[in-house]
């Protein structure tokens, strides 16, 4: 189900050199996004991450606040009704949502911000935030995307089912995202997932607002030379 647009919601669709930006990292359930982020907020500085509002229950050492807010769906309603989201969706039948409020906060105090989102959060972002860097991770193959999740042994046998059965068509939306990375070997992928933020940081629009000294430094020292070139000319 994707999601319905309010007015504070579609209010963030703006581009701007000076904030931090914002990272959308999706994968199927179980693909390893998670360690993957974990290892670039221990590596890189001045990420952060975007907790995000669930209906669903706690797993295993999970904690309120730390991986989700976990919230009852008449909750998650009404701040769905409030535009408190960002994007929200319904994920093999519970309900995710990004806050606005946190998203502008940390962009605003110049922080990068990770959000770990399924594709359907992430189709609602490429329409929303026109500056925002999108990356699925992919994971080697299908065999190994349900060890994983067996292995997790956090989810009951009928969640385990909707997630591996939602994964081929996860995958199959990879194309919409900008980069990809193949999660075969994790200090590899953390690695260009890092190299993906920093490259990102060095674009041009990102910096304009941090080079306009130097840039205007040189803007006077071509208009000074301009000027002598001119005066040398009438001599
Ligand atoms: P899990 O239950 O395994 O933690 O998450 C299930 C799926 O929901 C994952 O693909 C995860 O990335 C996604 N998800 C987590 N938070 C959000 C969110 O705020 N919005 C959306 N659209 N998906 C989310």
């Amino acid at each position: 189900m994707l999601n319905e647009l309010t007015k504070t919601e579609s209010s963030d669709a703006i581009s701007s050199a000076s904030r931090g930006m914002l990272i959308v990292v999706s994968s199927p359930s179980g693909g390893g996004k998670g360690t993957l982020i974990d290892r670039v907020l221990k590596t890189v500085p001045g990420v952060n991450f975007s907790v995000s509002y669930t209906t669903r229950a706690p797993r295993g050492t999970e904690q309120d606040g730390r991986e989700y807010f976990f919230v009852d769906r008449p909750t998650f309603e009404a701040m769905i009704e409030r535009g408190e989201f960002l994007e929200w969706a319904n994920v093999y039948g519970h309900l995710y949502g990004t806050s606005a409020k946190q998203v502008a906060a940390e962009r605003a105090a110049g922080h990068d911000i990770i959000l770990e989102i399924d594709v359907q959060g992430a189709e609602s972002i490429r329409h929303k935030v026109s500056d925002a860097v999108s990356v699925f991770i992919l994971p080697p193959s299908f065999e190994l995307l349900r060890e994983r999740l067996v292995k997790r042994a956090t989810d009951s046998v009928e969640d385990l089912e909707k997630r591996l059965h939602g994964a081929p068509s996860e995958v199959s939306r990879y194309k919409f995202f900008q980069y990809v990375i193949l999660n075969d070997d994790i200090n590899r992928a953390s690695q260009q997932l890092a190299s993906v933020i920093y490259a990102e940081r060095a674009r041009r629009e990102r910096q304009e607002a941090s080079l306009r000294d130097a840039l205007e430094d040189f803007g006077a020292a071509t208009a000074q030379e301009a000027r002598a070139t001119g005066s040398k000319n009438q001599i």
